[in-house]
């Protein structure tokens, strides 16, 4: 019988318990007996919540305490020699995620292209590696005891290595047949509680793989199979692609393909598949909010169904659902018509049981499922709000790409009109969110200040930072962004298309959750978003005064994003408005525009081969925001976290005035992609890491410079901190952009 299956739960809890107890454990306000308590209370909530749902396969050790990647870490026992003096499997588990004073953090990145943190495991050569947890064992013995039978989820061992980072150079995957008989034991602990299943993920299925990689995966599975409960293997965020043979072949008893991200997929996956093994169906998407159209997706389904019969079929999400927010239930004062269009984890959980129902019982059984699924189609496919026939009309036109002039041209003017110095200093755009500014912002909210006495403070917050940077003698000042709350939700709350939930919670790393806004249909300005703070700002001083807009790529990154149009699509819809926003500004008389896009990278899609048109689209929607000003407007872009050696191309083609980069914790190597390229227009090279509170000095500071200024020529070239500075504190702030501004003048002496 075909069965319904789930890859993984939320872990965060509906109100964000596990924020909060852990937060309270860091703090010492609750203890570690406290904090596990919080865990099972979770544990057991979320498996019942799936047993009534009608889910048949229910997933284990897919909830953790900080990362699923750190867990296999610390199951696996491979603790870097830092954090080896620490006795006490939690305190020692923290450290390794949040680091110590005496031991800093392990290295955390992006999920494949989600918007979650793992924590990157930390190899050298020679690592040994022992079962060091019983995590997930005792998750399924814990579930048994509430008479609920569970499919543990493990990460896979060469999903595991290739996410690894080996401090000496080593191959990770050189080190498979050490960490292969810890993976054996431990599956053989699952069979022998009495397991029939295992969970194991390997996403990089999904990715371009090397020869090496392949033949480990083949090698894993060969030692694995034989000790194993039957494995389900799974692959998600995209098509198995020129991996489907590979993946069809291992030797496991279940196959998972992702059929939302790639359901294009399905008729080579079943020509490859082996007549014994299971297939399980990723049919509802995982990674976004959009409620299923049941009778499509039942299609594919069926066609599955025709290839392997209905005993080697599993129906599932396309992924964990760790990407979904929790319960759509909680989303009381969100507009009906909209909500109708939505399904958050536990909705999702709905959709599977009733795809599960209509394969086992026949459509009728689940008449009503599908009936409503039907309504909330139609209505989401005609809806006004949605399609907007002026917006649709303008994104498809043709689009206007380049600046009037080339560089050279425009940096003449843009020297004649604004006269900079050599080395001039500017910062990213914001200034210290304080407690007090959070907390006007909070009371404005609730009601409890009126929205004139609200603008008196951000008025006066304003005012305070132009004078800071008057003072300490700054060339490019900015207003300080006091009024917004976040970089993309400020902009998202201006234009039309967008919605925003109130517990719509997704867990970004640890105890840290996002609630992205959500684009669920044609996005336009209907006012201008934010130059009133850049021409109140600018009417205090003499000084040019730079605007900050959030770029298109980002906005759509950082948000759910429609899926009944291409993204490329919705990407230009924003980058129109935006433009619109950039020529306001302009004639507001802000000469200076910065367009963050430190987005723009991780949007880069898995497989090389499609990064090109990604690349296409995402520049161009650049390039429409800033194409329309006067070649004496100088338009400036910034982009943090990002590795930019195989982008240059793009970069480039943006064709900003000025970027800035965040490359002061590389010690300026992340410019060397730009020295390389001979990047022709101008650069500010970050000097002051912001993630910290230090203050760096000024020889510091300008060591850095001089190893920026001995790739780049010193005419191309600002001096800037590497982000925003919304997190720090004024102290530091001051003290930092004091060091910051000698350091510019003694480099122009
Ligand atoms: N202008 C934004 C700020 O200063 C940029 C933030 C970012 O790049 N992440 O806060
Ligand atoms: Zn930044």
């Amino acid at each position: 019988m075909t069965r319904s299956a789930n890859l993984g739960f939320p872990r965060i809890g509906l109100h964000r318990e596990l924020k909060k107890s852990l937060e309270a454990y860091w703090k010492g306000a609750i203890d570690a007996a406290a904090l596990d308590a919080s865990g099972k209370a979770l544990r057991v909530r979320h498996w019942q919540l799936q047993r009534d749902a009608g889910i048949e396969v229910i997933p284990s050790n897919d909830f953790s305490f900080y990362d699923h990647v750190l867990d296999m870490t610390a199951t696996l026992g491979a603790i870097p020699p830092r954090f080896e003096s620490l006795a006490d499997p939690t305190e020692r588990y923290f450290a390794m995620a949040r680091g110590t004073a005496a031991a800093p953090a392990m290295e955390m990145t992006k999920w494949f292209d989600t918007n979650y943190h793992y924590i990157v495991p930390e190899l050298h050569s020679g690592q040994q590696f022992r079962l060091a947890s019983s995590k997930a064992v005792d998750e399924v013995l814990e579930a048994r005891a509430l008479g609920i039978e569970t499919r543990p989820v493990l990460v896979g061992p060469v999903t595991w290595l290739s996410l690894a980072k080996a401090k000496d150079e080593v191959d990770p995957l050189t080190l498979l047949d050490a960490v292969l008989p810890v993976y054996a034991e431990l599956v053989g602990t699952l069979k022998a509680i009495g397991a029939d299943w295992v969970q194991i993920d390997e996403p990089i299925l999904a990715l371009d793989l090397n020869a090496a990689q392949r033949a480990a995966l083949r090698h894993a599975y060969d030692v694995l199979q034989p000790v194993a409960p039957r494995i389900m293997l799974t692959s998600y965020f995209g098509a198995l692609g020129d991996n489907t043979e590979l993946a069809a072949g291992l030797h496991v008893a279940g196959l998972h393909i992702d059929l939302v991200r790639a359901p294009e997929q399905l008729p080579a996956v079943l020509k490859s598949l082996p007549a014994d093994r299971v297939l399980s169906v990723g049919v509802i998407d995982g990674r976004n909010i959009w409620r299923a159209d049941l009778d499509r997706q039942l299609a594919l389904v069926n066609k599955a169904w025709d290839s392997v019969g209905p005993d080697r079929l599993e129906v599932a999400p396309s992924c964990s659902l760790l990407h979904s927010p929790v319960d759509l239930e909680a989303e009381t004062e969100l507009d009906p018509e909209l909500r109708s269009w939505l399904a958050f984890a536990t909705q999702k959980l709905g959709e599977v049981a009733a795809l599960t129902l209509a394969m086992q019982k026949g459509r009728p059984a689940v008449k009503a499922a599908f009936e409503a699924s039907a309504a909330a189609t139609l209505s989401h496919r005609q809806s006004p709000r949605i399609h907007r026939a002026e917006v649709k009309g303008r994104a498809a036109a043709s689009l206007p790409l380049n600046r009037a002039s080339p560089f050279a041209i425009r940096r003449a003017a843009q020297r004649r009109r604004f006269g900079l110095p050599a080395f001039p200093t500017t910062t990213i755009g914001s200034f210290p969110q304080t407690q007090q500014v959070r907390e006007q912002r909070a009371a404005f909210k609730h009601g409890q200040i009126d929205a004139l006495a609200y603008e008196q403070f951000l008025e006066a917050e304003t005012e305070r930072a132009v004078r800071i940077q008057e003072r300490l003698g700054l060339d490019v000042l900015v207003h300080g962004e006091f009024e917004r709350n976040d970089m993309v939700e400020y902009f998202g709350e201006q234009l039309d298309g967008f919605a925003f939930t109130r517990n719509g919670w997704v867990q970004s790393y640890g105890s840290r959750c996002v609630k992205p806004p959500v684009i669920y249909g044609d996005v336009s300005r209907p006012a201008p978003m934010t130059v009133r703070w850049s021409a109140y700002a600018a009417s205090l001083t003499d000084k040019p005064m730079k605007g900050m807009l959030t770029g298109p790529v980002t906005i759509l990154q950082w948000s759910f994003v429609r899926v009944d149009q291409p993204r490329a699509e919705t990407c230009r819809q924003i980058a129109l408005a935006i433009r619109d926003e950039v020529l306001d500004l302009e004639t507001a008389g802000i000469g200076i525009i910065q367009i963050d896009e430190p987005a723009l990278r991780e949007g880069l899609p898995l497989r090389h081969a499609d990064w090109d048109a990604y690349l296409r689209w995402a520049v161009d929607c650049f390039r429409i925001t800033a194409s329309g000003v006067a070649d004496d407007t100088q338009v400036h872009t910034h982009m943090c976290y990002a590795e930019f050696n195989d982008i240059m191309e793009a970069i480039a083609e943006m064709d900003a005035d000025v970027i800035s980069i965040e490359t002061s914790r590389s010690a300026m190597e992340l410019l060397e992609a730009f020295r390389d390229f001979r990047y022709p227009n101008e650069i500010g090279p970050g000097v002051w890491d912001i993630h910290a509170p230090r203050v760096p000095s000024q020889p510091e500071m300008l060591a850095l410079l001089r190893k920026a200024a001995a790739g780049i020529p010193a005419e191309q070239l600002w001096v800037n901190p590497d982000c925003g500075l919304k997190t720090r504190g004024w102290p530091e702030v001051e003290a930092s952009l004091g060091h910051l501004v000698a350091t510019a003048r003694e480099l122009r002496g």
